[in-house]
């Protein structure tokens, strides 16, 4: 039987478990070999009944006396079976199962593993685990795999089907290089689930762990491949009309934005079209580096197209980038859900929102694409952005996040992408105080702030979305405006705005930009300002119920102040009584940086939410661990070697051609 063939084939396998192993996720022999044991059981001290030890855990074979079942008065029924190994006798008891006196009849060889205890007065196995001797043990007398289960398939059976498959499959290792540090396909899969110690365990599942890894690797190969060998790119070139826009600028760059920059300018000179993905925190200026590549496409006559994850970021965008590419005669244009501002015929940039997913005419044959907070958008949206832009050519294409990507992710899920890093603030900048605030401070807390106020300072004040959802709903429009009044009324003296998601852009445009002229003190809001959003003068961020944001939201959340030299601070307030929701709370305070908080969201909360592996489109890892840069790095340098010689390694793309092609 073939590895690929479906569990279906397998007798005893009928349609209910065909089923329930899909659940799994096992629809193949091979997926099924492949499924790891979470851990195991050490029933491998076997011993003569003689030598059991009170309290140890041992292995007997012996053979069955007398089986039956006993009544106790507290109407319990209990088994009790005698053994004998020929030269010394001893009980087996169960609860509850009369159904063992049945099977374990007298005469029957069997294999007991369990701890030797009393019952009663007497030395006894208390409700050992069993089986029939049959040579070959499987749930007792070794190293016993526990698999994860699922509802009505239990680690047992699943123990049961695993060995009884083991001896039956072919398995043909792709790799044979003499060189190869790992161990045999063969055995890795026969060891995996029947090892005789933890080392044996680890060398088979390290061998499986880098074949997961290499079918990563090699997709994210065959892509790059592809898009080296199909697709052409408009070379950008850079003229002294971009120092002298980078010069212009009202600040100089920090090192990490030259190196970003220069990187995209080597990328885009090049016909293969750029695929770079600009990561740097909140705060540390992502937009002036997208804004020299787009000033670039400008010097060579090619549009470029920004698309941003909120109307709002976009207007922003907008009003940044006419405003420093405007004397250089660069032309923008803002397109959302409610618009366009100028004629798009003349003009060099256009900025919007998805908006700008259902108007090709706008977005065609741009050579310079930028996506901003990219982990916003799915994968479909980002690479249909790319598909409408691309004329005759395909354009160079920037994304950029402000979430934090561990060396391993930018190694595997990013892998088909190059990484730019932003890892400095600019100068300047002063660490941001955060304080955590219960309701007994609250009244203090807000005298202090009516304070700042006083000196000059300007202040947000974030209530948190009251539903799950993308769109923000009535009733969250009433709770933040219920907040608004009563704020109106502890700070009368001072000018007070609302904001959410359900006013009309020119609305918010208007009450932004007021803000920002200092008409407003305070600026009551929903997280529709959570990303992007750039008030330099504004030093204070309070969040209400700062429970119910996640950490890298509350970072968002708090990289809106900070974004100047003057001091910033970050006010926490919660009503939460919960120990673990402080605990959070104090981390997200302490911590400087998206990635520290990052580290404390992967694990408290695990790599899916935080990562962006669910948008990225690539499944989790079910055999190796994100953590495991040393593997996933030699997987990356073999999947290379593969895909630059395919016909020294066909069996290895034999193999990943299949697996590609088999259900999941
Ligand atoms: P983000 O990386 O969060 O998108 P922005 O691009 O919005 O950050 O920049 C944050 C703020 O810092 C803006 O007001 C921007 O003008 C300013 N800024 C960007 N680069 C520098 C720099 N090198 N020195 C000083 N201020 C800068
Ligand atoms: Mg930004």
């Amino acid at each position: 039987m073939k590895l690929h063939e479906p569990v279906s084939i397998l007798p005893g396998v009928g349609l209910a478990y065909v089923g329930k192993l899909k659940k799994l996720g096992i629809n193949t022999i091979e997926d099924l070999l492949l499924h790891i044991p979470s851990r195991h059981v050490d029933f491998s001290n076997k011993v003569s009944i003689r030598e059991l030890v009170i309290g140890e855990v041992a292995t007997i074979t012996a053979q069955v006396i007398s089986a039956q079942n006993i009544y106790a008065k507290s109407g319990k029924v209990f088994q009790v079976i005698s053994v004998s190994d020929g030269d010394d006798s001893i009980e087996a008891i169960w609860m509850r199962q009369p159904w063992i006196v049945k099977t374990l009849t007298e005469g029957t060889l069997i294999s007991l593993s369990g701890k030797l205890g009393f019952w009663g007065k007497k030395r006894a196995l208390m409700f050992p685990e069993y089986e029939i001797f049959s040579g070959a043990s499987v749930h007792t007398g070794r190293l016993v795999p526990v698999y994860p289960e699922t509802e009505g398939l239990t680690s047992k059976w699943l123990r049961r089907l695993i060995a009884k498959t083991l001896p039956l499959v072919e398995v043909d290792d792709f790799i044979t290089e003499p060189s190869f540090e790992f161990i045999n396909l063969k055995e890795a899969i026969l060891k995996v689930h029947d090892a005789q110690n933890p080392e044996e365990f680890e060398r088979a599942h390290r061998r499986l762990s880098f074949n997961e890894l290499l079918m990563l690797q090699i997709e994210q190969n065959l892509k790059r491949l592809w898009w080296r060998e199909n697709t052409k790119a408009h070379p950008l070139r850079p003229t002294d009309d971009l120092n002298d826009f980078l010069t212009s600028l009202p600040f100089t760059l920090t090192e990490s934005q030259k190196s970003a920059i220069d990187e995209i300018l080597g990328d885009i000179q090049q016909q293969i079209p750029m695929n770079r993905l600009l990561s740097g925190d909140v705060g540390s200026g992502k937009t002036v580096v997208a804004a020299a590549g787009i000033f670039t496409s400008f010097i060579n006559a090619k549009k470029s197209v920004l698309m941003a994850p909120t109307q709002i970021l976009a207007q922003q965008h907008f009003a940044t980038i006419s405003q420093i590419l405007e004397p250089f005669k660069v032309r923008t244009t803002l397109a959302t859900s409610e618009g366009i501002t100028s004629d798009i015929g003349s003009s060099n940039v256009i900025i919007g929102t998805h908006a700008l997913l259902f108007r090709e005419r706008l977005v065609k044959d741009a050579a310079f694409l930028v996506i901003d907070e990219q982990h916003r958008f799915g994968v479909k949206q980002r690479a249909k952005l790319a598909e409408l832009a691309r004329g005759e050519k395909t354009p160079h294409m920037l994304t950029m996040t402000a979430t934090p990507i561990p060396r391993t992710i930018a190694l595997t899920i990013y892998g088909d992408l190059e990484l730019s890093t932003l890892d400095e603030l600019p100068k300047g900048r002063q660490k941001i105080s955060t304080w955590v605030v219960p309701p007994g401070k609250r009244k203090a807390a807000e005298k202090w702030i009516g304070e700042q106020i006083k000196s000059g300072a300007q202040v947000f004040v974030v209530c948190p979305l009251i539903e799950e959802s993308d769109a923000e709903t009535m009733a969250q429009v009433k709770n933040v405006t219920k907040e608004f009044e009563r704020l109106k009324k502890v700070f009368p003296r001072f000018s007070l705005a609302l904001l959410h998601g359900r006013m009309k852009a020119r609305e918010k445009n208007k009450i932004l930009s007021d803000f920002k002229a200092k008409k407003y003190d305070i600026l009551v809001s929903t997280p529709v300002i959570e990303v992007g959003i750039d008030i330099p003068d504004a030093t204070i961020m309070v969040i209400e119920a700062a429970e119910r944001f996640g950490l890298s939201s509350i970072h968002q959340l708090r990289g809106r102040v900070g974004r100047s030299d003057k001091k910033s601070y970050c006010l926490l307030f919660t009503t939460s009584k919960s120990a673990s929701v402080r605990t959070r709370l104090e981390a997200a305070a302490k911590a400087k940086s998206g990635r520290e908080l990052a580290e404390i969201d992967l694990k408290t909360r695990g790599p899916g939410e935080l990562l962006g592996i669910r948008q990225s489109g690539i499944s989790e890892l079910k055999i190796a661990h994100w953590d495991d840069y040393e593997l996933i790095k030699k997987s990356r340098d073999f999947a290379e070697k593969v895909v630059a010689n395919q016909e020294k390694y066909k069996k290895v793309l034999a193999y990943y051609r299949k697996k590609q092609a088999a259900p999941n």
